[in-house]
């Protein structure tokens, strides 16, 4: 029981650990997304910064950026 248990976590880790490899890797290559906005200071969510490899601004600021200011 314990046995399936250790199997199944040790193939989760092991999942796990070769997701992050290749997220590393992608990032390194495409440039590291920031943690925060560079325009407004926001935190920029993980989801963004995960399908926006080297965003440098939160959606909004983004928005503006490309579409220029008012
Ligand atoms: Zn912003």
């Amino acid at each position: 029981m314990t046995d399936i248990i250790d199997k199944a976590s040790e193939n989760e880790v092991a999942f796990l650990a070769e997701a992050l490899y290749k997220a590393t890797k992608s990032s390194e290559y495409q440039g590291e997304s920031n943690y925060e906005c560079d325009d407004c200071g926001e935190p920029i969510p993980e989801a963004r910064r995960q399908a926006v490899p080297g965003c440098t601004r939160c959606v909004f600021c983004q928005e503006y950026f490309e579409h220029g200011y008012p």
